[in-house]
């Protein structure tokens, strides 16, 4: 039976309930009256229920689809204006043993060169990625009680924050771990983690099992009621996200949703963060053994669909997508991008040989933050490094009630700029500055109160004059 206050997986991601929605979904694809009533439910920016959001992921009427998109669209700028927050992965170890077959990093891929930061080598990888101008990031470790255990990575995440080399500091660490225990998940928490991240991979059980044959990672319920655990553990804030390309996107969909609302039905707050990854070449994966690719036309309404279906949700996009992939993406729904990004263990101090290839994935958009951040820009967005919210207590309930509040954009934008400026004095190329400088005066004007006005306005001077770390 669904049930979405349940605390077991079968029951929150039903899978009758899933087929329902999908039968549900097909069968009014054209249905206009109803589309337009979730259109318009949608509009007034409460979100929609998984059934809704299937429908309009479904809907075949171009008109509709149109004022999907720019619904989408109207949501991200009134949410989210035209900021962008920037992270990068930092991988601290390959070593895994898990049988997952969409990862090079599975146990049995004995080629690949496996590898583990000492405390020594994060030193330096955080030296490097503080020199880049990072501010925020994501750890990543492949699954490995006697290699990674969880006192590594505690470990790892004491050396990261303790580090400050000339005016760089990591101030926000999200955790991308394997599932664990809700005393782990209070280890976790109480080292000062963002955001514990955790994909699904794939909702449909059966192609669970099929793509984890072995392994701790092999047992569905688990690994879906991780996220429970870590906020029974005392994490508010927690990311969901597929891996597209496994399974029907559709079914992944409906999942996805319905692990949302379960979240929300359960601890009041629903996830933080949603990632929407697809399946890419890495060393023994081909993304065409998988059946289920998907367009990138889907991609775009795949993201626009969650935009709506979840306004309050950050939606994260990894340098998997190239570049035009995430330009055509970031206007509907995307809030939080990576850039000069490695996914090899250890890439950020030198570049591998490729004999000693350890990256879970290749990148398709190889660019320097540096060029990114001008990217952004030229493009009419706002790149922001800011962390103020986690760092300020704003977590789980107390962000989304300021998020639904509306006076979220008293921080976001000031913060934007502040941190900003950070960036263009530390880091940035001259030309880079130079745009930059530019869009910070002409936002400087869109900051509403007076009052928050005149202090950034007294902090970008002080920012120039060496002091950092600014935040309201
Ligand atoms: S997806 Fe994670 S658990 Fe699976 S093989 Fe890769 S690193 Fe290991
Ligand atoms: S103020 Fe909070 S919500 Fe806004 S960008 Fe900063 S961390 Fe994110």
């Amino acid at each position: 039976m669904y049930n979405p206050k349940s605390m077991k997986a079968e029951e929150f991601i039903n899978h009758e309930e899933i087929l329902d929605t999908l039968s549900f979904a097909d069968e009014h694809k054209t249905d206009r009256e109803l589309i337009d009533s979730i259109l318009k439910k949608a509009r007034e920016y409460k979100g929609l229920s998984h059934r809704e959001a299937s429908v309009l992921l479904a809907c075949e009427l171009p008109d509709k689809n149109q004022e999907l998109y720019a619904l989408a669209e109207q949501i991200k700028k009134d949410f989210y204006g035209n900021r962008i927050v920037m992270f990068a992965p930092l991988y601290l170890s390959n070593y895994c043993v898990n049988g997952c077959l969409y990862c090079p990093y599975h146990y049995k891929n004995k080629h690949i060169a496996r590898k583990k930061l000492t405390q020594e080598e994060i030193k330096k990888e955080v030296i490097a990625l503080q020199d880049m101008g990072h501010k925020r990031l994501a750890l990543e470790a492949g699954e490995d009680p006697v290699n990674n255990p969880l006192e590594y990575i505690l470990e790892s995440i004491k050396t990261i924050y303790s580090i400050k080399h000339k005016n760089g500091a990591i101030r926000r660490v999200n955790v991308n771990i394997a599932a664990t225990t809700v005393e782990n998940y209070k280890k976790l928490k109480e080292a000062g983690i963002g955001t514990y991240i955790l994909f699904q991979e794939t909702y449909h059980k059966e192609t669970y099992e099929h793509l984890h044959p072995t392994g701790p990672k092999s047992n569905y319920n688990y690994h879906t009621e991780a996220h429970d655990r870590a906020m029974q553990g005392g994490i508010d804030d927690v990311g969901l996200g597929v891996l597209f390309g496994l399974e029907l996107y559709r079914y992944e969909f409906a999942g996805l949703l319905m692990h949302a609302e379960h979240l929300e039905a359960v601890f009041g707050v629903g996830p933080h963060t949603i990632s929407v990854p697809r399946v890419c070449p890495a060393d023994d994966i081909d993304p065409d053994e998988f059946d289920n690719g998907i367009s990138d036309d889907m991609f775009a309404k795949i993201v626009a669909c969650i935009r709506v279906a979840v306004p309050y949700t950050g939606m994260i996009i990894s340098t998997r997508e190239s570049k035009s992939v995430r330009e055509r993406v970031l206007h509907l729904g995307v809030s939080q991008i990576s850039g000069g990004s490695k996914t090899s263990v250890g890439g950020y101090c030198q570049p591998e040989p490729e004999e000693e290839n350890s990256a879970q994935f290749e990148l398709s958009d190889n660019r320097t933050l540096d060029e990114i951040v001008l990217w952004l820009m030229e493009m009419g967005y706002l790149p922001s490094f800011c962390t103020a919210c986690y760092r300020e207590g704003r977590t789980g309930d107390r962000f989304m009630s300021l998020c639904k509040s509306g006076q979220i954009h008293n921080c976001c934008l000031p913060n934007a700029l502040m941190t900003l400026k950070e960036y263009l004095t530390d880091y940035a190329s001259d030309k880079t500055r130079e745009v930059g400088e530019e869009l910070i005066n002409r936002q400087m004007t869109d900051i509403p109160s007076d009052k928050v006005r005149s202090i950034v306005k007294e902090r970008l001077g002080k920012i120039e004059n060496g002091i950092r770390d600014f935040r309201f």
